[in-house]
């Protein structure tokens, strides 16, 4: 319950509703203290108030810099009703407070100002109110924080009942702790555009998820950036895509103990692969065979996979390298379209290849292998701050797929199994939710993800595995180009070809055949459903449940 002597502070900027909660406190016999402004609206009102400075014995000096803060103020708010602390406050002749009113200067109004300069930001920094503010949330257990001109009509409710509920005094104090850390994160966000230098703490992006929403920036509240930008300019989707595929290929490395590529677009793996020879064919069916030294580089190899995993999909991809950037990989890449690369480092010759692609404006991140983010992640959709803690299962063939569950009398899994199965799974983990991966020689070969419907995804991941597999046949292998046809036009056609879509009329059919120095025979249902027999050992990963029907409807 109140004791007679029972003090409130009030210190607000926004003295909305200020003279009835005045009057309310007054009725309830609480001594009134107020900073400059506040108190002389209450005096104005012909309310009684004292001024902070008579119990501060301090005028307000800085033209208002410092006003209350004074441990008179301050420890009269934080002392607990403990002797220890009654026994200071007697010593200091000073009063304990029992309620704060407060709230802070408009740090967010005066930003949003156009051409607002820093001296008129800095004066909009609240110093004494934040103070006033934290101590009394801190104090919770014994005192009352109003930080919301909102809540005064409930809060005199409660006070003419008689006093104020542990319950309301803590939603009043987290209240605060929110208004706070909203304020500073406002003042934080401020100066991190203006004295971080771009690239270090935060990265302006050339505009969000669209092109109309702009601006848009990267930025991490502690330390620096763990990525570089050696070339080009992120855009939004570039960074997620950077940010998803960078730990996919961490990951797949570090499980398989072999370089690791991948490929992506719009926040999904279009491929993903581990540097697993290529054989001669594969080479070939993965338009690789030209390229020198290949047969040395595991990173080539493994980015080689994950190209031509889907190359409709991988059309202006993101790739994401775990090792340093080699010649043979740099030279894939050049002339592939592609958005931009991350890799822990570049080789110098390496490097020169790609600052070269797209007129210097290929993207190239060079990200600090050793980085780890925090383990809680927070996003905020719609106004609403989603937070969980990350993803961070650990996926390998030995703990992951330690329980295998094989047909009576039939030999357990073999180690590529193993691998292709964690290869599949780790994709499944970047890719966005509700997703069906095939894989196979250390690669994957069809992945479907995203779709609402997971029979759907098994349709889809298991189309793209079928059309990968036809690529292999013969007649996709010997196919007669025209000269000068280009890589893109050439994966398109042997996506028509392979996925039995040949166009048999008007232009698409004329756009088709102008690829072709000698016009390949369309596949029949029967030598389709007669090649894809010849495909096995291909292992499939889902995310969730799949059902026994998606897998027979895939067959
Ligand atoms: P008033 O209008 O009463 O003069 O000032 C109220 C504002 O001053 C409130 O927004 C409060 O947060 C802020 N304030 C209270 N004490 C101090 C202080 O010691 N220094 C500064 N800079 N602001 C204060």
């Amino acid at each position: 319950a109140l004791t007679d002597e029972a003090v409130a502070i009030l210190s607000v900027y926004d003295k909305t509703g200020l003279l009835d909660l005045t009057k309310g406190l007054i009725k309830n016999n609480i001594r009134l203290l107020a900073s400059g402004g506040t108190a002389k609206l209450i005096r104005e009102a012909g309310f009684s108030v004292d001024d902070v400075s008579a119990i501060t014995h301090a005028p307000e000096i800085l033209s208002g810099r410092v006003k209350t803060l004074h441990p008179a103020v301050h420890a009269g708010i934080l002392a607990r009703n403990l002797e220890s602390d009654e026994k200071d406050l007697a010593e200091q002749n000073i009063n304990k407070v029992d309620f704060v009113i407060c709230n802070l200067y408009p740090f967010k109004d005066t930003i949003a100002k156009i051409n607002v300069t820093i001296p008129e930001a800095v004066e909009e920094i609240d110093v004494g109110g934040v103070t006033l503010i934290r101590a009394a949330a801190k104090n919770h257990s014994r005192v009352t924080i109003l930080s919301d001109p909102e809540d005064y009509a409930g809060f005199l409710q409660e006070l003419d009942r008689g006093e104020i509920s542990e319950k309301q005094r803590q939603h009043y104090a987290l209240k605060a702790f929110e208004h706070t850390a909203d304020y500073d994160a406002t003042i934080s966000d401020f100066f991190r555009k203006r004295y971080a230098g771009d690239g270090d703490q935060q990265v302006s992006l050339r505009y969000g998820a669209n092109p109309h929403q702009k601006p848009a920036a990267a930025y991490v509240k502690n330390g620096r950036l763990p990525f570089k930008v050696l070339g080009g300019a992120p855009g939004y989707i570039n960074l997620m895509d950077c940010l998803n595929a960078w730990p996919l290929v961490k990951e797949l490395k570090k499980a398989l103990n072999m370089p690791a590529a991948a490929s992506f677009k719009h926040v999904s793996p279009a491929g993903a692969a581990i540097g697993v020879p290529l054989s001669e064919t594969e080479r070939k069916v993965n338009m690789v065979d030209d390229i020198e030294g290949i047969e040395n580089s595991g990173l080539a190899q493994a980015y080689a996979r994950a190209r031509g995993a889907d190359r409709m999909s991988s059309f202006g991809d993101i790739i994401a390298l775990s090792d340093e950037v080699d010649v043979p990989t740099a030279k894939i890449i050049s002339r592939e379209v592609s958005d931009g690369v991350i890799a822990p480092s570049y080789s110098k010759e390496a490097l020169e290849i790609l600052t070269k692609k797209k007129s210097g404006k290929y993207l190239i991140l060079q990200m600090d292998e050793a980085y780890e983010p925090p383990s809680t992640e927070t996003r905020s959709v719609y106004g609403i701050q989603l937070q969980q803690h990350r993803n961070d299962v650990q996926i390998n063939p030995k703990d992951t797929f330690s329980s295998v569950i094989t047909p009576k009398g039939s030999s357990p899994l073999p180690d590529s199994a193993l691998r292709d199965l964690t290869v599949a799974t780790i994709a499944l983990k970047y890719t966005q939710s509700n997703s069906v991966c095939y894989a196979l020689n250390g690669q994957v070969i069809g992945l479907g993800a995203g779709q609402q419907s997971r029979i759907h995804c098994t349709r889809l991941a298991g189309d793209k595995a079928d059309n990968w597999w036809m690529r292999f046949h013969e007649r996709a292998l010997n196919i007669k180009w025209k000269k000068g046809t280009k890589r893109p036009d050439k994966s398109n056609a042997i996506d028509l070809l392979c996925g039995g879509q040949v166009p048999e009329e008007g232009i698409e059919q004329e756009d088709y055949e102008k690829n072709f120095e000698e016009v390949p025979k369309p596949f029949s249902a029967e030598e389709r459903a007669e090649w894809l027999k010849k495909i096995g050992d291909v292992v499939v990963s889902s995310d969730a449940f799949v059902c026994f029907r998606c897998l027979v409807v895939n067959d």
